[in-house]
């Protein structure tokens, strides 16, 4: 019956428009750019369903006009508690699709992978055995090639029912699927999923889309009322700042907002003016080791990032990082808007305390710009396209620390003379002729050949900004 259902589906290829997949992909165990809307662009959207994230406690997400919840995380430290299991088990019984995509991994020295607490409820369990390729697709699901980005094997158990899709040259299941109550179930490897954070990797799309189509269906929603995302359901106001976290988060939330508190007039005191009106007012605890962001107004920080909580210098990094983007707005920095970022987080560390990481995190990226760059007077930053990485990195950081051993106030004076020169209604783009103008403001001195001497090709006539 399921088979039949999944060829009739394919030979369609469409959603039918009567009962669209309404799908929420869950990035609340384990957040990851991708998983924060790519997935759904690449397999869900182009087949006329709709998609959603979930950031908040899976077991308090509203399900009820959604046929399609996809699970996945890598190692992470976060748990699926028993309420997720009964979550997902209830959603099954109404008809509704789950996917799950994992390899198994775990975190720093734990020995669990997290997301097997949720398969083995219903007989699979994500295995330690990488897939070896060539990758089988069985007939149901595929004539075509299987696309693979690596990844693990799965084992499966009780009950039997299983229908494997992908098998590997070893004959182990990579992609499985069994009926639960009215639902179906599908567990497979996440490296069969494309996992660039530009979407420009939709493998095994072909396949993927009709799968998932006929994984919905058998759960009516209401196409009339799409389904929503949710955000973490705990909302603190502390200090003028809005502070947001699901309950796996709560543990790390006291901490953070603690060193958050602390990172905050010191930060101030190094941009030299407060955040851009209506910036900076929220935070979100994101589960991942993998960083963070900022949109301005929002900053998310990865509560694992650096060795958090056992280390503290990559939180407070990370809180200068993504406090200065949303610090320089409305305009981001020009090249240096990533390096500049980090650089303010490691002078927010040096002045917490933290002397000997800030300056280790300093002189590691001069060294890897020195590389590329050995007199630093080739690089420029003014036209960085083919400039590696590291030397973009190291070079930004080179001139900052030339110029703060001049006049060590150097990154206040530059945010305080930006703020006074960079006027939206008079400009709409900030270059690097800008930030030189507006350097050489704050310097008190012509900076132009200095740079230019520098490799660092600025020119009064292409800036913007005339003080
Ligand atoms: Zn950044």
């Amino acid at each position: 019956m399921t088979t039949l259902v999944l060829a009739a589906t394919l030979a369609l290829g469409q959603a039918p428009e009567a009962n669209p997949v309404h799908a929420v992909t869950d990035i609340a165990h384990d957040f990851s750019f991708y998983f924060d809307g790519r997935f759904g662009g690449q397999y869900i959207e182009p087949a006329g369903g709709r998609n959603v994230m979930n950031w908040g406690t899976l077991h308090e997400y509203d399900l009820s006009n959604a046929n399609l919840l996809i699970l996945q995380s890598a190692g992470t430290p976060c748990p699926y508690p028993a309420e997720d299991v009964d979550a997902v088990r209830e959603f099954l019984a109404q008809g509704g699709g789950v996917l799950v995509l994992g390899d198994y991994a775990t975190f720093r020295d734990e020995t669990a992978y997290h997301l097997n607490d949720l398969v083995q409820a219903f007989g699979a369990q994500f295995a330690m055995e990488p897939a070896i390729g060539p990758l089988t697709a069985s007939a149901a699901l595929t004539d075509g090639e299987v696309e693979t980005y690596g990844g693990k094997t799965i084992v499966l158990g009780a009950p039997t029912d299983w229908e494997v899709l992908v098998t590997d040259a070893a004959g182990r299941a990579v992609l499985a699927r069994r009926s639960v109550g009215t639902g179906a179930l599908i567990v497979g490897s996440r490296a069969l999923a494309g996992h660039n954070p530009d979407a420009s990797d939709d493998i095994n799309a072909s396949w993927w889309q009709p799968l998932l189509i006929a994984a919905a269906s058998a759960k009516p929603v209401d196409p009339s009322t799409p389904p929503q995302g949710a955000y973490p359901e705990h909302l603190v106001e502390r200090e003028g700042l809005r502070l947001q976290f699901s309950d796996y988060m709560e543990p790390y939330a006291d901490i953070i907002f603690e060193i958050y508190a602390e990172c905050r007039p010191v930060l101030e005191d190094i941009m030299g003016v407060p955040p851009a009106e209506g910036m900076l007012a929220s935070l979100i605890l994101l589960p991942t080791g993998g960083g963070g962001f900022s949109s301005g107004q929002t900053i998310g920080l990865g509560v694992w990032w650096g060795g958090f909580p056992d280390e503290r210098y990559g939180m407070i990094e990370l809180i200068g990082h993504e406090g200065a983007h949303s610090w320089v707005l409305p305009f981001p920095e020009p090249t240096w808007n990533e390096p500049i970022a980090t650089y303010v987080g490691a002078h927010l560390a040096i002045r917490l305390g933290l002397v000997e990481q800030g300056r280790a995190t300093i002189e590691r990226c001069i060294e890897g710009g020195l590389e590329h760059d050995p007199d630093m007077d080739q690089a420029d930053l003014a036209n960085p396209e083919g400039l590696p990485n590291a030397v973009v990195w190291g070079k930004t950081f080179w001139l900052w620390e030339q110029l703060r051993a001049e006049e060590p106030e150097i990154v206040a004076k530059y945010f305080q003379a930006k703020r006074r020169l960079a006027d939206p209604d008079v400009i709409d783009a900030y270059t690097m002729h800008d930030a030189a103008v507006v350097l050489s403001e704050a310097m008190g001195r012509d900076l132009f050949p200095w740079l230019n001497d520098h490799g660092v090709r600025v020119s009064r006539d292409e800036a913007a900004i005339r003080p």
